[in-house]
């Protein structure tokens, strides 16, 4: 079972990759660095598919660095351990989220907010330069496996439903980590704007942590998952919502109004706004609308620090809160077929690529 690898040599790693920001997904051989002494090397078994890859890989945000392998939601189990790794052992399961290094000496990532990193050596899964290594750059999870310091791998018990638990890397804790933030508890009036990805798993949290949740959609394609969920209303319209809100969050990944979302909140109510639009397409606030709308707050999240994605983690498995998701088979043209689903409103919440075949 155990797979020794020579710490000087490159890993040798095959995936699929995009050459172009309108070009298909095609098989990709590529090495990844060697295996340091504090790195683990973990065979992948699950890629989640999240939309920010599909602003990645299409250059929505800002110019990809091709070939790209995307991939940030990843479940696996260790093949490989450095000399020096004490938190995972050869066959363990783990899972890598968007973040595989980063200083570790500066003040954000001394409060585990690695995503924060002072020194701007926060690194990305994929699509980013590996400061710590020769500036190459990084490849994600649409892959067979992946070499990384074993402090930014998650620790998953034996006992979880390891085909789930991909999505929990980011979209988990990008919807825990605010809900967690703003103090949602028993008796809190939460709202989930965009029910996809992301949406769901807010959703799922809100409702575990005692809230009574509201899904706001652009049509009612998914009412009964949302019921079976916990959510009280979907709502398909915000113009004859009645209720108002302790706290909103947004998860929308295309052009929006948030101000309609702002005057929805109690005062003191919260919006925290996760979902990031195409830059061209990117929502702007009038100051304004700040002003007149004073006494609610809003504020930006992205993802959560490795300290809070175990936690998130264990709690996920904890109480069996899983991503609702469908799997699919390791080619490029389910991947591609995925991508078009869900930019044509054609998904339900995640896709999963099966790695393993
Ligand atoms: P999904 O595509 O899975 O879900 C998005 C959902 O939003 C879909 O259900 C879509 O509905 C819905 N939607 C689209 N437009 C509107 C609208 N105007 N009003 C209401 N609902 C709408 O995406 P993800 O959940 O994976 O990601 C969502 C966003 O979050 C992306 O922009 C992504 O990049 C971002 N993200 C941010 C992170 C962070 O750390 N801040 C981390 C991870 C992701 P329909 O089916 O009708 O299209
Ligand atoms: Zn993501």
């Amino acid at each position: 079972m155990e797979t020794k690898f020579n710490t000087n040599e490159r890993i040798p790693a095959k995936g699929y990759a995009v050459r172009s920001k309108d070009g298909k997904f095609e098989p990709f051989s590529f090495t990844r660095h060697p295996m340091g002494k504090n790195d683990i090397i973990i065979d992948i078994l699950y890629a989640g598919i999240c939309h920010s890859d599909i602003h990645s890989a299409r250059s929505e945000w800002a110019k990809g660095i091709y070939p790209m392998v995307p991939g940030h939601e990843i479940a696996g189990k260790v093949i490989a351990v450095g000399n020096e790794v004490s938190k995972f052992k050869v066959g363990d399961y783990a899972g890598v989220g968007c973040m595989v290094n980063s200083c570790g000496e500066c003040e954000a990532c001394k409060r585990s907010q690695e995503q924060f990193c002072e020194r701007g050596q926060c690194v990305f899964t994929y699509n980013n330069l590996d400061c710590f290594h020769n500036n190459e750059p990084t490849y994600g999870g649409y892959s067979n496996n992946i070499v990384l310091s074993e402090k930014f791998a998650i620790k998953v018990p034996k006992n979880a439903q390891i085909e789930k638990v991909a999505p929990l890397l980011c979209a988990g804790i990008t919807t825990y980590s605010p809900l967690k933030f703003s103090d949602i508890k028993e008796g809190s009036v939460v709202g989930v704007a965009g029910f996809g990805g992301l949406g769901s798993m807010a959703v799922k949290y809100a409702v575990k942590m005692g809230a009574k949740v509201s899904v706001f959609a652009r049509n009612d394609n998914k009412k009964q998952e949302a019921l079976k969920m916990g959510v009280t209303h979907l709502y398909t319209s915000l113009e004859n919502v009645k209720e108002k809100f302790d706290f909103i969050i947004s998860t929308i990944p295309t052009k929006y109004d948030i101000v309609p979302y702002l005057k929805l909140l109690k005062y003191g109510g919260e919006l925290a706004i996760v979902g990031l639009p195409p830059a061209d397409v990117i929502p702007k606030v009038s100051v304004s609308e700040l002003v007149y709308n004073g006494g609610r707050k809003v504020y930006g999240s992205i993802i959560g620090g490795i300290k809070e994605t175990q936690e998130m983690l264990d709690f996920s498995i904890k109480h069996e809160i899983y991503p609702e998701i469908e799997l699919i088979k390791s080619n490029e043209k389910e991947i591609d077929k995925a991508y078009e689903n869900l930019t044509t409103g054609k998904a339900k919440f995640r896709y999963v690529i099966d790695m393993k075949k």
